[in-house]
């Protein structure tokens, strides 16, 4: 379908789950921390529906608001949710008893088909939550339960290329590198390890050389893209409060770098993600 930038869509039942995918998708954001920014849910959802943003995954960084979250998703018919015990956690004094919860909830809702993923998880040298070694401890526990539950991880890295490279290699989960953030030659070896490479807005910023010549040569099967809103705002809205109607900017952004067709692109996109995250059920009929 050709497809103009703010176009809206509009689907009928027949349509195969490619098509209904074939609207923008925003595949990290966090609803419950946008509505801290004084942004209600239906001014979200509204947004969203403007822009032409119909899929995408709502993603969870702690477990106790996970009722609020499942409440508040009612209003994002078409989205997805993903769970997971964001690298602050290594600085909790109950490790052990947090991925048990994070378990158990797992096993509670892993019959719910818009349960995506398990994360965001990771590690975090940026900030020193914990140590190392508990920052490892922390993510190793959560591979296993993605194993368990046969979920893909989005991954949250933070100068810690090397040790996750490591990780990853030893657990082979499927996956995202959410946020990507390094260079070339780190994207190439996480692509190799079969993981998708989701760009936010911090590529559309001015001083993001290397992360530009990652997303000039990433292999087009393997992009995703997302806003981590309400983080990370693309150009031409640096520095206010991020939401998932601003992902187009981050296509446009790529579309523009890779010289393609912005459709094109849109609908690449929407293969990948039903790829990357294969429990995804479509937007609702
Ligand atoms: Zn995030």
């Amino acid at each position: 379908m050709a497809l103009n930038h703010r176009s809206s869509f509009c689907y009928t039942p027949l349509m195969s789950l490619r098509e209904q995918l074939v609207g923008y998708i925003d595949s990290h954001f966090h609803l419950g921390i946008i509505e801290s920014k004084e942004i209600s849910a239906s001014e979200i959802s509204a947004r969203m529906r403007n822009a032409g943003v119909t899929a995408g995954i709502d993603i969870g960084v702690v477990l106790d608001d996970l009722d609020e979250r499942l409440e508040r998703l009612r209003h994002f018919p078409g989205f997805a949710y993903s769970v997971g015990l964001y690298p602050s956690h290594a600085d909790s004094p109950r490790i052990s008893d947090d991925i048990a919860d994070l378990d158990s909830a797992l096993k509670r809702l892993i019959a719910d088909t818009r349960l995506v993923a398990l994360g965001e998880v990771g590690m975090d040298f940026h900030r020193s939550y914990g140590t190392p070694t508990i920052q490892r401890e922390l993510l190793e526990a959560q591979l296993e339960l993605a194993r368990n539950y046969d979920l893909p991880v989005i991954i949250h890295n933070r100068e810690a290329d090397d040790q996750l490279h490591e990780l990853l290699l030893q657990y082979r989960p499927r996956g995202i590198m959410h946020c990507f953030s390094s260079d070339a030659a780190n994207m190439e070896r996480f692509v190799e390890l079969g993981m998708y490479i989701s760009f936010a807005g911090n590529m559309t910023f001015k001083n993001a050389t290397e992360l530009k010549q990652a997303a000039s040569r990433v292999p087009l099967d393997r992009v995703l893209f997302e806003t981590d809103s309400p983080f990370l705002a693309p150009v031409p809205h640096r520095g206010k409060t991020n939401t998932p109607a601003l992902v187009p900017h981050v296509y446009e952004y790529f579309a523009d770098l890779r010289h393609m067709d912005l459709g094109e692109l849109v609908g690449q996109v929407a293969e990948n993600f039903s790829r990357a995250v294969p429990r995804y059920a479509g937007v609702p009929k």
